[in-house]
């Protein structure tokens, strides 16, 4: 029994019962024992790759997006650059990397790393030590001082905790973490029913098990309403749904494996697929313009994937080739993450249709 189990156990036994969500934010987020704390989850030796771990070029391209959004605001003196959970840092390298061409952009640019886990602030403060401009670390977005900002986030917003809810013949009830007749963690159906039934969930039958996530609403709702207020764009990629329905999509993950998510608490990452439309509605509703969803794979190739990927190759050796193209493939394949992982852009007011929308393609 891992020494977080102990304490879940415990938690479980003093009130019956706890939410699926506290169960991920103790595995996840708990102060000494939670995943992200001690560990190093990311890259071949971690748990995961993550798309800038997998390919140079995304952190360019999403360099690429970022100098474009700061010519759109005006090319504002300052301008905060802020990633939410950087992991590595190995993202925010590469988009430094890429945007040093644009003129004024370094003189302007300060970047903001809003990480939880001491660990990887560590990882993140040796990635970084020489990228040509300051860098703060800040446990929460609300500690990131305010003014014209651009906020990237990639495999952020799955790690923030979900609910299940399971239809019931007399109404919804949240599903709570509880230990069973043999002692093993287990679901059961016993808890409230939800403050907000989306519309979608409506019509489901009986036995329907869906996964909302207010925490991930109220998140980005607090992002999108500061930068409605004070100009700016946000770009966030995670695995996800455009179109939301039933399901449940928790899974955890170790050393490149699926496992149990009772498996291991603390030791094992845990994740859940982003509702990409309940994210749109949150932002649009805090102020911001939604461009797409759209799927990772396409958003890439519009931003130059092909022509970055050519360029890197005319100086690469035949070794190097293979890499590079194992990562565009991992980035941008329809196997991998070109369809699964989706792209969320957004505007503050009266800012054009960010690269590479175009007019016609903006929803939410
Ligand atoms: N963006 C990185 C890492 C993704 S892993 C990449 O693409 O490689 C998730 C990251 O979010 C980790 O850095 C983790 O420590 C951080 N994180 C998770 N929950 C967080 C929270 N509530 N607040 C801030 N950072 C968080």
């Amino acid at each position: 029994m891992t020494p977080l189990e102990r304490i879940i156990r415990e938690r479980i036994a003093q009130t019956g019962g706890i939410t699926v969500a506290e169960y991920m934010d103790l595995c996840l987020g708990h102060p000494e024992l939670g995943y992200y704390m001690s560990r190093q989850p990311l890259g071949r030796e971690g748990d995961f790759i993550t798309a800038p771990e997998a390919s140079q070029i995304f952190g360019e391209l999403v360099g690429v997006w970022i100098a474009a959004g700061w010519q759109a605001i005006g090319a504002p003196k300052r301008i905060d650059l802020i990633e939410l959970g950087p992991g590595r840092g190995t993202l925010m390298r590469d988009i430094l990397r890429a945007v040093r061409v644009m003129p004024g952009f370094m003189d302007a640019v300060h970047v903001h790393l809003v990480e939880i886990s001491p660990a990887l602030r560590k990882v993140q403060e040796e990635m970084l030590a020489d990228c040509g401009t300051d860098v703060s670390w800040h446990v929460n977005l609300a500690d990131v001082p305010r003014g014209p900002a651009i906020v990237v986030a990639n495999e952020f917003f799955d790690a923030l905790p979900v609910r299940h809810y399971e239809r019931l013949a007399d109404g919804w009830r949240e599903r709570l973490v509880m230990i069973d007749g043999e002692g093993s963690f287990c679901f059961a159906a016993v808890g409230n029913a939800p403050e907000h039934l989306p519309e979608w969930a409506e019509t489901l039958e009986v036995g329907s098990i869906i996964e909302l996530s207010p925490e991930r609403t109220v998140f980005m709702e607090g992002l999108a309403a500061r930068l409605a207020e004070d100009g700016g764009a946000f770009l966030v990629f995670d695995y996800g749904h455009a179109v939301p329905g039933a399901g449940e999509t928790l899974q955890a993950v170790a050393r490149h494996e699926k496992v149990s998510v009772f498996h291991r608490p603390g030791e094992v990452d845990l994740t859940a697929h982003v509702d990409f439309h309940a994210l749109a509605v949150a932002a649009e509703r805090a102020g911001m313009t939604c461009w797409g969803p759209v799927e990772q794979g396409p958003f890439l190739r519009a931003m130059g994937l092909a022509a970055r990927h050519e360029m890197l190759r005319r100086k690469a050796s035949a070794r190097q080739k293979i890499i590079l193209k194992r990562g565009v493939e991992r980035i941008a394949g329809d196997a991998q993450m070109g369809r699964l992982f989706k792209v969320l852009a957004g505007v503050s007011p009266g800012l054009p249709a960010p690269a590479p929308f175009e007019p016609q393609t903006g929803e939410s």
